[in-house]
C-alpha cells in the first residue's frame, strides 16, 4: 500500500477516489500583484476558493492534484488554510515551472557556477516532500516541472534532472507540463531515461492538447501517463477535438494511462479578467458535467471513465 501526502495529511492511494489530476487553486504573480494590481483580495479569494472546491466535492470528486510550484505563485500556507475548510483532498507539488532558464534564485548556485556540483534544487524538493513545505505541516505529494515549445533549454534540462534526482531519493511521482505539438514528450523521455526514471511514474501533462494519435500512442506504449487535462480551454483546441482524442485513445486500450482534468483555477492572474468570459467552460465542474457524458456518448465505457478518474491517478502515486 502506498501513502499519498495531501494538505490534510497522509492517505492511502487506494482512498484517493475520483481525482482531477491537474487543477490549480490559484496561479499568481505575487511581485506584479503587489505593485500594480488591485485584483487580489486575500480574504475574498480564499472564501471563493473554499466555495468552489466544496461545490466540486459535492459532485463526487474527492481529490485534486494542484501542480502550482515555484514560478506560479505557490503559497502552501494559503492552501492549508483552504484545505481545512473543504471536503476533498488537495495534493500539493514541489518543483519549478519554467520554459527557459532556471529561476534567478538558482542561477548562480551549484552547477550554475561550477558544472558538476550537486544542484541545490534537489535538496529543496526533497525537503518539501519529506519534511514539509516551510511554514506548514504539509508535505508535497509529487514533483512538477515544465518544457514548452522552446524545447529542452539548458535551464529546463537542469530542472528536469533535479526533479529526477528528487524522485530517485523519495519515490515521489513526476508531472511534466509538456507541449505535445512540439513532441516535447520525446525530449522528456530522453532526459528522464538517462536519469533512470521509470516512465510509468511520469505524467505528461497537456497531452490532450494534441490530436496526433500516433504520437500519443507511442508515448503511452513507452509507459507514460497522459494528461488529458485542459478541458475547457477551448480557444486552443475545441471541445469536440479534446473529447475525440480521448475517445480514440480509449478505443485503442489506453484508458488506464490517461487522466482527465481542466487545468482550471479559482483565479489566475495571467489573463485579463476582461477575457475570462471567452472561456465559459474553463472551471472545475466541466469534466463531470460535460466531458464525461460526451465520452460515454462517444462509446467510452463507464469502466474506462473510472480508469481515467480513479485507477490512473492511483497508479501514478503508487508506482
Ligand atoms: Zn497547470
Amino acid at each position: 500500500m502506498a501513502t499519498v501526502q495531501t494538505a490534510r495529511g497522509p492517505i492511502e492511494a487506494a482512498d484517493l477516489g475520483p481525482t482531477l489530476m491537474h487543477e490549480h487553486v490559484f496561479v499568481l504573480s505575487p511581485d506584479s500583484q503587489r505593485q500594480w494590481s488591485d485584483e487580489w483580495d486575500e480574504e475574498a479569494q480564499v472564501a471563493n476558493a473554499i466555495s468552489k472546491l466544496n461545490e466540486l466535492a459535492a459532485t463526487g470528486i474527492s481529490t485534486i492534484a494542484d501542480p502550482t510550484v515555484d514560478g506560479l505563485g505557490r503559497d502552501v500556507a494559503r492552501i492549508a488554510r483552504i484545505q481545512a475548510e473543504v471536503d476533498l483532498n488537495i495534493v500539493v507539488a514541489t518543483g519549478v515551472y519554467t520554459y527557459t532558464d532556471v529561476p534567478h534564485f538558482f542561477f548562480f548556485r551549484g552547477p550554475g557556477v561550477i558544472p558538476g556540483l550537486p544542484d541545490p534544487m534537489v535538496d529543496c524538493f526533497v525537503r518539501d516532500l519529506e519534511e514539509g513545505v516551510r511554514g506548514t505541516q504539509v508535505r508535497a505529494g509529487f514533483l512538477k516541472c515544465a518544457i514548452d515549445e522552446h524545447g529542452m533549454m539548458p535551464g529546463v534540462e537542469r530542472v528536469l534532472r533535479a526533479v529526477a534526482g528528487a524522485h530517485l531519493r523519495t519515490g515521489a511521482p513526476i508531472m511534466v507540463h509538456t507541449h505535445p505539438g512540439s513532441n516535447t514528450g520525446l525530449a522528456v523521455k530522453r532526459v528522464l531515461g538517462e536519469e533512470g526514471v521509470a516512465s510509468n511514474r511520469v505524467l505528461l501533462a497537456h497531452s490532450g492538447d494534441s490530436t496526433d494519435v500516433e504520437h500519443l500512442t507511442s508515448l503511452a506504449d513507452d509507459g507514460f501517463i497522459l494528461g488529458m487535462d485542459r478541458f475547457g480551454i477551448d480557444a486552443t483546441l475545441d471541445f469536440e477535438s479534446r473529447v475525440g482524442i480521448v475517445v480514440e485513445m480509449c478505443r485503442r486500450g489506453y484508458a488506464g494511462q490517461m487522466v482527465l482534468s481542466q487545468d482550471a483555477a479559482c483565479y489566475i492572474d495571467w489573463i485579463d479578467p476582461v477575457f475570462k468570459p471567452g472561456l465559459p467552460n474553463w472551471h472545475y465542474l466541466h469534466v463531470l458535467r460535460d466531458v464525461v457524458p460526451a465520452l460515454l456518448d462517444g462509446g467510452v465505457t463507464q469502466a474506462q471513465v473510472d480508469d481515467m478518474l480513479i485507477s490512473a491517478p492511483r497508479r501514478f502515486f503508487e508506482g
